[in-house]
């Protein structure tokens, strides 16, 4: 897939977002296309965060344009609000509701109209194989079953753009190939843009039309995973990376707090 500027449904030029003297994110400019799953990769405190929180009206730009689904995050913030689904790192669940109210709250939130958003739960929690458990409160739900449900609850008003911040941390193989399954799913039904981080390398290179490589806040290679690994002759683009940033992306990602999430995720299976 290619990053045909007609075709772009996320455009970003010359972005900047300082902090006192730190240049976070220093003047990338990227394009995403309709339909395309962008990996966005970097080490620990490369900018990626800082950049998905300006593509999601989280945080102003200090300069630069971003447009989102053709609209300026800057001037129409509730468009471009409506046009993203997004699943955080941290879970954000209620515990203490069902997972059938965790959906009918994020329903009305996001002002799904009734008439249509019974439909879509009973859809989205099938999709996911949550149905038989919609009204089991969710702190008895394992790692996985929250994180489909994150999905899900991302879903429902129909985002153009999914934007999923490492969705399968902390998560066994089984269920991270699970999760992705159903991410690809949607992404073909729907031609839903998927933007995602992950410092699971081997996700990313099998699911990823096109990465981008930031680090020091500036992209330092974008391309598919082929083209990265041809451009660094690797076999892999876990070394493209590293021969890219000079850094183990997994070194780098995995805090001692991740390492405590997961495990505590684990605990609760
Ligand atoms: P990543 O998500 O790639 O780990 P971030 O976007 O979180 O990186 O951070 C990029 C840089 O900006 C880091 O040096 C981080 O310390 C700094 N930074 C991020 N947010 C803030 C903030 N609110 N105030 C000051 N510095 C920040």
């Amino acid at each position: 897939m290619n990053s045909n500027q007609d075709n772009a449904i996320i455009t970003v030029s010359g972005l900047t977002r300082k902090f006192n003297g730190l240049i976070a994110v220093d003047s990338i400019s990227f394009n995403v296309s309709k339909g395309e799953i962008f990996a966005f990769l970097g080490p620990n405190g490369a900018g990626k965060s800082t950049t998905i929180k300006m593509l999601t009206t989280l945080l102003e730009p200090t300069a630069g344009a971003i447009t989102m689904n053709g609209n300026d995050p800057r001037k129409n913030k509730d468009a471009v609000r409506k046009s993203f689904g997004i699943v955080f790192q941290d879970p954000s669940l209620d515990d203490d509701l069902t997972a059938i109210e965790n959906m009918q709250y994020h329903a009305v939130l996001y002002q799904v109209p009734k008439n249509v958003k019974d439909k879509r739960i009973e859809e989205l929690l099938k999709f996911v194989e949550l149905w038989e458990r919609r009204k089991d409160l969710v702190k008895t739900f394992s790692g996985g079953m929250k994180r489909r449900l994150e999905v899900a609850r991302g879903l429902l008003h129909h985002p153009r753009i999914l934007f999923l911040d490492e969705p399968t941390l902390g998560l066994d193989p089984q269920t991270r190939n699970h999760i992705w399954s159903y991410i690809k799913e949607i992404n073909q039904k729907e031609q839903m843009t998927v933007f995602f981080t992950t410092h699971y390398m081997e996700e990313a290179e099998k699911v990823a039309h096109r990465v981008a490589v930031i680090d020091r806040g500036k992209i330092i290679a974008i391309g598919s995973p082929d083209e990265l690994k041809a451009q660094t002759k690797t076999e892999s683009l876990e070394d493209a990376f590293l021969n890219l940033t000079g850094h183990k992306i997994r070194e780098e990602e995995v805090t001692g707090l991740d390492i405590m999430r997961a495990h505590t995720r684990m605990w609760r299976h």
